[in-house]
């Protein structure tokens, strides 16, 4: 009988059988980072959440098609109220003090989109099957502002043009947010367009010819709101109609809210058949903030002493993140990191003791068959019930102890072992380091990626700027890629991990 995968949907607000409106095959978007600095473990509980639908839909065999993009224009300090007003975050980033050390905004997007791969690899989540970016689908957001333009969906004042929100009746559905007042309520301290139809109505597009980030439109230079990339990268590459949409609780009003309103007034169908939000993280006990002393990269955690970092193995934070449902505020403390920090070790162990076993065992019985079998039903079976993560580490635990009750393995127990690990490693990511399932397009945006560090780094030389190419160097290196300066130019391949 095929497996039932059940998810809580916040749109209907009710927990639902996921069914692919392609049979077998799921269509998902997940909201991705604004690159304008480190992802914190916050952002990351949240892209863990997707991770894991993505997993467990292959986990039953399902194909699966995730996109999750990289913001790296048009986000704005106001974006979470309103969407008119405030300063682009990642101007922002570049006049202060870490923006010092960039070349410009594009040196920026592109260090912080590496280093949010790195952590991504660290904490060994899937490459998605393609993470497109805002700034290079510019094309596609123009022709979508000029669809709502000319059906009325969206008007033009002198420096913005906005979508209409009251033509959109279903508008709030998501949130709940339906009246404006309780918007004002939130937005009274922000400057209004005199020119802006409903208080509600947010930016399309943004005129403006001085901003660092901007490009050709019909209606001038400047650049698009935050909102549209999302509805338009979905569309380019999942359909107009998506399976699932997953993000933050932050982003249920008004980023998610406003992707709606767009996508369905451009295709007239229903855009996302559920909506997956994961609650927010705390950090012993308190709201994770800079100036409460409790706020946390994944490299803070991760990174060598030497580096500045704590060292920490990345897959016990990725298994502390995990310790949490999705749906549950999750309090983050440095207890739960090394209680789990001990069972990750007892992951280790057991592919030790399962590799000696298969190359020193004797001929024999196998003990553990049907109790693994067993264990890891229990964890698949509670991913598929809406994702019950407690639960799925639970039953993993159950398992390494039992196996660790053994000194010695037989060769066929062994291979049972390897199994269980191997599944297990699969479906949660928690046995061996860096994702082993990388899609063909993650090997080409990270090529790309690569190429483009390269190229980067030949200017500075060529500019005899030094520093910065050494610097560019030692990201290169941290990524894993040697560079060999041959007179054709520079050349680069991946190291070899044995080595
Ligand atoms: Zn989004």
């Amino acid at each position: 009988m095929a497996r039932q995968f059940h998810l809580y949907n916040s749109l209907s607000r009710e927990t639902e059988t996921v069914e692919p409106l392609h049979d077998g095959h799921l269509q998902f978007y997940s909201c991705g980072p604004t690159v304008y600095s480190y992802a914190h473990i916050g952002n990351f509980r949240s892209f863990l959440t997707a991770d894991l639908i993505f997993r467990t839909a292959k986990s039953i065999g399902w194909e699966v098609t995730y996109a999750t993009n990289i913001t790296d224009v048009g986000h704005l300090t106001d974006d979470d109220l309103t969407g008119t007003t405030g300063e682009d975050r990642m101007v922002q980033a570049l006049q202060s003090k870490e923006g010092e050390r960039f070349a410009n905004i594009w040196d920026l997007a592109r260090y912080y989109t590496l280093v949010l791969q790195e952590d991504w690899r660290s904490l060994n989540l899937l490459e998605p099957t393609v993470r497109p970016r805002a700034s290079e689908h510019m094309r596609e957001q123009i022709k979508a502002i000029e669809q709502l333009l000319k059906s009325g969906h969206a008007y033009e004042t002198s420096n913005t043009i906005y979508f209409s929100v009251p033509s959109f009746p279903a508008y709030g559905r998501l949130s709940g947010n339906e009246a404006a007042e309780d918007l004002e309520q939130g937005v009274r301290d922000v400057v209004h367009d005199p020119e802006k139809q409903d208080p509600r109505d947010f930016a399309l597009w943004k005129k403006d010819d001085s901003h660092l980030m901007q490009w050709h439109s019909p209606w001038g230079w400047g650049f698009p709101g935050w909102h549209l990339e999302c509805s338009v990268m979905a569309q380019t590459y999942l359909g107009d109609e998506i399976d699932i949409h997953a993000g933050g609780e932050d982003l249920i009003f008004p980023h998610h809210e406003c992707e709606i309103a767009q996508t369905e007034c451009l295709t007239g169908k229903t855009f996302a058949r559920k909506w997956v939000h994961t609650r927010f993280l705390q950090v012993e006990g308190k709201k994770m903030s800079k100036s409460a002393g409790n706020f946390y990269t994944v490299r803070d955690l991760v990174l060598p002493e030497s580096e500045g970092g704590r060292g920490i193995d990345p897959l016990a934070v990725r298994m502390t993140l995990l310790s949490g449902h999705y749906r549950k505020p999750f309090n983050f403390t440095f207890e739960t990191l090394k209680t789990n920090v001990r069972h990750r070790q007892r992951f280790d162990d057991v592919v030790a003791l399962a590799e000696s076993g298969l190359e020193n065992g004797e001929n024999g019985q196998n003990e553990l068959s049907g109790s693994l079998t067993a264990l890891f039903e229990r964890t698949l079976s509670a991913m598929l019930d809406d994702l019950n993560t407690p639960e799925a580490l639970a039953a993993t635990f159950e398992a390494t102890k039992l196996v660790l009750k053994h000194e010695h393995l037989s060769k066929d127990s062994a291979a049972s072992v390897i199994r269980w690990l191997d599944n297990t490693n699969d479906l949660l990511g928690i046995v061996y380091p860096h994702a082993p399932l990388k899609t063909e397009s993650g090997d080409e945006s990270f090529a790309a990626e690569v190429d483009a560090l390269v190229a980067a780094r030949t200017q500075a030389r060529e500019a005899d700027d030094f520093t910065r190419a050494d610097e560019l160097r030692d990201e290169l290196t941290s990524l894993g890629v040697e560079v060999m300066d041959t007179p054709d130019g520079p050349k680069w391949k991946r190291r070899s991990t044995l080595s």
